[in-house]
């Protein structure tokens, strides 16, 4: 019988998988993708200090630095994030190919069992925990555990099951599109990013630089909002922005931007990472909560497995941990989003010229909103609520 068993090897499961079995814990990490990491269903960008907490930095997996990110509104106000000294990179582009896999391989270095190609179909109630029914190349078979931990993505079959979550509604998902383009003249210090409701309603396009001129490109849009699927806004917004290059990959995917969801736990059960909804619902960025999460999964698994205490009870430590640490973000930015996805392009492109310009020195929602507080008073009593 395995102590834990984690179902899906991205970020989140992968660390949760790492961490248990650091920990001493018999774990199980199965994956049903062939190579971990393939296809990358990810604009890759995420933030040094975020991995910093829990990887050590291995440049075989760094595609690209950056020291900044510049927003477009729809009149081309520029608002200009970025480090004073220029050089002092902030941000990381990913090359998640490398970097989902070396996850994998640390929690494989840590002592846990992985096996790829292999597929969760569900999970039944025994006296002592869990069977998970799992299948590869045709062939099933059963496993026992004592904790189930569902880092199976954005549709989480284990959190359906568990009765954790819904299935979103098409308010709460967003859509995406994205090619991997090479031959671009761009500046490869910056991230871009592209507002507009014409453009990508209820979302934002961006242009990620993944080094040697080429780039992650692309555009997530609100179904509930959007007329048409996010491919033709993404090819829409590359004609438009005469964006010259070759498309080599092209990737589709979804991201929840629900917000903070009560629990991400059941008897027996923990989720983490998109499985919980985990990804900030402004940026929908949500490589470093799955981290999180997936840490603090594995240390709540390894106390359950030292108090022999499996119940929803006990494990709603994980929920103190993962909301404490970065649940608070996903609640105030739900409410950000709700206001931003009120604003029309003209009211978008005003906001913009009120700090466009100014010295905005951290890649943050939270920085932004400051400078947007700090040049428009009368958004106190919108924002403030939030900030207290
Ligand atoms: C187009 C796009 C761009 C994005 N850009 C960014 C970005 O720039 N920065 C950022 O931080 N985030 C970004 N995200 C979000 C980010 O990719 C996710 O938040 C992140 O991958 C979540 O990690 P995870 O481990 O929870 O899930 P995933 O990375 O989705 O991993 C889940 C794994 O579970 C496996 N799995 C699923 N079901 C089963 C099963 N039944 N049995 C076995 N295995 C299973 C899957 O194959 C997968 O490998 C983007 C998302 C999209 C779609």
């Amino acid at each position: 019988m395995f102590d834990v068993v984690v179902v899906g090897a991205g970020p989140a499961g992968s660390m949760a998988a790492k961490t248990a079995a650091e920990k001493g814990l018999n774990v199980l990490l199965i994956e049903k993708r062939q190579e971990i990491g393939t296809p990358v269903r990810c604009a890759e960008g995420i933030s040094k200090e975020s991995l910093k907490r829990f990887v050590e930095i291995d440049k075989k997996w760094i595609a690209a630095e950056v020291i900044g990110a510049k927003i477009y509104t729809p009149d081309g106000t520029e608002v200009v994030m970025a480090e004073e000294m220029a050089g002092n990179e902030v941000g990381f582009v990913l090359e998640r190919k490398i970097f989902d896999r070396h996850l994998a391989r640390l929690a494989a270095k840590a002592g846990a069992e992985v096996v790829v190609k292999t597929t969760a179909l569900g999970f039944e109630r025994t006296q002592n925990g869990l069977r998970v029914k799992l299948r590869r190349l045709g062939e099933e078979w059963e496993v026992e555990t004592k904790l189930l931990i569902g880092a199976d993505g954005v549709e989480s079959k284990i959190g359906r099951m568990a009765g954790i979550i819904k299935t979103l509604k098409i308010s709460e998902i967003e859509s995406c599109a994205q090619y991997l383009m090479s031959g671009l003249d761009i500046d490869e210090n910056y991230t871009y990013f592209y507002l507009g409701n014409e453009l990508a309603p209820g979302g934002y396009a961006w242009i990620f630089p993944k080094g040697d001129r080429s780039a992650n490109v692309g555009i997530g849009v609100l179904p509930s909002l959007a007329k048409m699927a996010a491919k033709h806004y993404l090819d829409r917004f590359i004609e438009k922005a005469g964006i010259k290059g070759k498309i080599v990959e092209f990737v589709a995917g979804a991201v929840p931007v629900y917000g903070e969801i009560d629990t991400a736990v059941a008897d027996n059960i923990m989720l983490c990472g998109d499985a919980a909804y985990h990804s900030d619902p402004i940026t929908g960025g949500g490589i470093a909560n799955a981290l999180s999460a997936g840490y603090h999964a594995g240390l709540v698994a390894s106390e359950a497995v030292a108090r022999k205490d499996f119940s929803a009870s006990f494990l709603k430590r994980y929920d103190e941990l993962w909301k404490a640490d970065f649940g608070w973000k996903l609640r105030r930015n739900k409410k950000l989003q709700e206001f931003f996805l009120k604003l029309d392009d003209s009211t978008l492109n005003s906001l913009a010229k009120s700090i466009a310009g100014k010295n905005i020195k951290e890649m943050s929602v939270q920085a932004i909103i400051t400078e947007l507080l700090r040049n428009n008073p009368s958004l106190l009593g919108l924002f403030g609520e939030l900030f207290s």
